[in-house]
């Protein structure tokens, strides 16, 4: 602890020693000479106040320096000493007696902005006010009832008009800072004026200026300002009073009188403006938190990109939230009708949205579905919408409330994620197909008619039909290349393939093995059944006129699969009838014999 926070933590005790005493002392002057009588005696709020703020240390400090400004002032005012030393009495143990009536130090930084708690404590004062009373009657030894009731009034008004203000000070941040505002300035510049006006003259009876101040002062400054303008209208009050002057002293002669209908206008201005200061500053309090949750939902929302709304087709209301309104590109301060937000939609969006939305007001049921709003500023939003119907007690659809979600960045990504799937199926489409052709004629490779031959393999296995393959190789190849160059031998290879697919039927397939080599695979036919193409594809070739003295032939070897037979066996009972047709003279095909 520094040392000047140590000096702040003697020196408040002292300075509340010192209010007390200089409040204490004004009283006392006030009405010295009018009986000793006072309307409020401020100094028992001062000492509460400090007692309900106080931790225990300070607490024991102020009640020394309030018993020492008790004795002083007491005595100053020529009270006898053993007179002084019952007033104090009275005074420690009112103040103690509310501290411990308002729950003692478990009471904290007791709050009397709420209204539990000022009702407690004006209970609390009422009874510490008779108590404390009683006591100095008896020490004193003055049980006379005008003492005793006087006593009594002036320490509980004392209470209820002081110790709110300085505890609305101390501990109330809200109400310390109203009444520090150049707004409470004002405020008590006018209960001020006010309050002079009614007091200090008698010619107009303006009682009901401070009632007004008071009605200002609340309407301005809330619970503060009631409490504010209620010590300065008792001060000024009690002083313009005390000096004769002021219509009160106009109605009532005596003394007594006079501060008997001071203290009772007084207690009816406590009673008056005080619970509708609450009320006010419930209403006020309950505002701002309102006004917290919306800004809290309003940020949710936000953060979420998610907005609401309702449309209420019976009595053509419509409300929309502020990011329901940016995600349809609305300006803030517009509600748009139902029929401008179906219009926003993409043209082929908007009817199915409409139907939706006649489809659950019809049947009154939930709704879910996506749609595109295309904004004022030209772009395009996708919302996820889903909501419920609102209904009366006849069930009866009364309103429409959903949300609305700014899907945008997902249905982009989605789109991008589509976009990305038909290009790499397309690509490997291309892969598949190049991995499978050969590039010189455009036919099957020998990858894949050897994956044809194996599947027709494994079909005719299953049913049990017949499977045969003829291998043909082009006679004498190599003379093509030596006499025209690759280039030209290239050309022929192509023509060949192209002969050799032109008349292929449904299931059968031919591809390319290699070299000049190819296969044909011939599901359900015995080889036999082949004979005649294997001729004519050979008249074909024999036929085409070529543009040089190319000479090409084919042999064919042809076989049939046998039970037991994998391909290799089977392509190699083909290439064994290929080199028969060969070793024959070529230009022919042979049928491989078991
Ligand atoms: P045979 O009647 O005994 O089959 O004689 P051939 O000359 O056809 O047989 P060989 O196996 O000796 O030669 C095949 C030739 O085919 C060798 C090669 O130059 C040629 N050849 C293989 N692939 C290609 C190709 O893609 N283009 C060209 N232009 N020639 C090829
Ligand atoms: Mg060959
Ligand atoms: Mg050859």
């Amino acid at each position: 602890m520094n040392k000047s926070r140590d000096l702040g933590y003697y020196g408040w005790p002292m300075f509340f020693g010192i209010a007390w005493l200089v409040c204490a002392h004004i009283a006392l002057e006030l009405s010295q000479g009018a009986d000793g009588i006072a309307a409020v005696w401020p100094p028992s709020g001062i000492f509460i106040a400090a007692l309900l703020f106080f931790d225990r240390r300070r607490r024991l400090m102020t009640t020394a320096w309030v018993a020492a400004a008790s004795m002083i002032s007491n005595l100053w005012a020529g009270s006898s000493f053993l007179a002084t030393s019952g007033y104090t009495i009275a005074n420690l143990v009112e103040g103690y007696l509310v501290f411990l009536l308002m729950g003692g130090s478990s009471s904290g930084r007791l709050s009397l902005s709420r209204p539990w708690n000022m009702a407690r404590f004006g209970l609390a004062a009422v009874f510490a006010g008779f108590m404390s009373a009683l006591m100095a009657g008896i020490l004193s030894g003055n049980l006379a009832f005008a003492f005793l009731s006087s006593w009594a009034s002036t320490v509980t008004l004392g209470m209820l008009i002081v110790s709110p203000v300085i505890l609305f000070i101390a501990t109330d941040p809200p109400n310390r800072h109203e009444l520090f505002s150049l707004k409470s300035l004002w405020t008590m510049l006018v209960v001020t004026i006010l309050s002079v006006a009614a007091f200090g003259q008698a010619d107009i009876p303006l009682l009901f200026l401070p009632v007004m101040a008071i009605a200002i002062a609340t309407a301005t400054l809330r619970l503060s300002g009631a409490a504010g303008a209620l010590v300065i209208i008792a001060t000024i009050g009690s002083i313009l009073t005390a000096q004769g002057a002021g219509p009160v002293t106009l109605f009532f002669p005596t003394t007594e009188e006079q501060v008997l209908f001071f203290q009772v206008y007084l207690v009816a201005l406590l009673a008056s403006s005080m619970p509708l200061a609450y009320l006010l500053s419930q209403r006020e309090n309950d505002l701002a938190t309102i006004a917290g949750h919306a800004a809290r939902l309003e940020a949710a929302e936000r953060a979420a990109k998610v907005g609401h709304w309702r449309f209420g087709p019976v009595d053509n209301t419509v409300h929309w939230s502020r990011e329901a309104l940016r995600i349809c590109g609305f300006a803030e301060h517009e509600q748009p009708s139902f029929e401008q937000w179906i219009s926003l939609h993409l043209p082929e969006d908007r009817e199915r949205v409409r139907a939706f939305i006649i489809e659950a007001t019809t049947h009154g049921l939930p709704f879910a579905f996506e749609s595109r709003i295309e904004r004022a500023q030209g772009d395009i939003v996708h919302v996820d919408c889903r909501g419920d119907v609102q209904t009366d007690e006849h069930g009866h659809v009364t309103a429409l409330f959903g949300t609305m979600l700014d899907v945008t960045e997902r249905a982009e990504t989605m789109r991008q994620l589509e976009l990305a799937r038909a290009r790499a199926e397309r690509e490997a489409a291309e892969v598949r197909s190049l991995a499978a052709t050969d590039p010189l004629t455009g036919m099957p490779n020998r990858r894949c008619i050897l994956t044809n031959l194996a599947e027709a393999m494994d079909e005719s296995l299953q049913r049990g039909t017949p499977l045969s393959v003829a291998m043909i190789d082009i006679d004498h190849f190599k003379t093509v290349n030596d006499r025209f160059g690759h280039g030209y031998g290239d050309l022929v290879l192509k023509k060949i393939a192209d002969i050799l697919c032109e008349e292929t039927q449904d299931s059968d397939s031919v591809g390319r093995l290699g070299g000049e080599e190819f296969l044909f695979v011939f599901p359900e036919r015995t080889p036999s059944e082949l004979e005649e193409r294997c001729i004519a594809r050979r008249d074909r070739l024999a036929k085409i006129e070529w543009d040089r003295q190319v000479d090409v032939t084919l042999s064919i070897g042809v076989a049939q699969l046998r039970p037991g037979w994998d391909e290799q066996d089977l392509m190699r009972a083909a290439d064994e009838a290929l080199y028969e047709a060969k070793d024959a003279g070529r230009n022919r095909h042979a049928v491989h014999t078991a």
